[in-house]
């Protein structure tokens, strides 16, 4: 679909790609006011779970829960959340984002209030694209199509 800018954000927004898995891409989202906050999309233009088969629904679901562990296990939120909207933009995109108790709009959800975006420097949000990427290959390795790089 041409005119969906999930279909692109891929190539788009290269620089906070953190993973590619067999049904999903994972990107860093560019606004880090939470901390980890992490888009999981599916490859294809879809944009509701029964559209899907039941085998590729499952697996996504497993990449989803995937992403939400590796976020999990290198941030140590109070709570992950996962929110499936669409209504802007109905490719399917999971927005997996860790939660503390601390932040500003707890417990409300990540929408209930305006706030200034956190745009890390190039080199702040490649180490976070690859502490999460590592994760996600130290949660589950066999469920990644690439390792991370070697880091220096
Ligand atoms: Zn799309």
């Amino acid at each position: 679909m041409q005119s969906c800018p999930m279909c692109t954000k891929w190539e788009a927004d290269a620089d906070l790609r953190i993973a590619e898995l067999t049904h999903s891409y994972v990107l860093l989202n560019r606004d880090q006011f939470f901390p980890g906050y992490t888009f999981v999309f599916t490859k294809d233009h879809v944009t509701e779970l029964f559209h899907l088969d039941r085998e590729t629904r499952q697996a996504v679901m497993e990449e989803v829960t995937l992403v939400a562990a590796a976020l999990y296990n290198l941030f140590i939120p109070d709570k992950i959340n996962y929110e499936l909207l669409g209504n802007m933009v109905p490719h399917m995109h999971w927005h997996v984002v860790p939660r503390f108790k601390v932040d500003r709009l707890w417990p409300r959800p990540i929408w209930a209030e305006p706030h200034d975006e956190v745009i890390l420097s190039p080199a702040e949000s490649a180490e976070r694209v690859a502490s999460i990427k590592k994760s996600i290959f130290a949660t589950e390795p066999q469920r990644t199509l690439r390792k991370p790089e070697q880091e220096g």
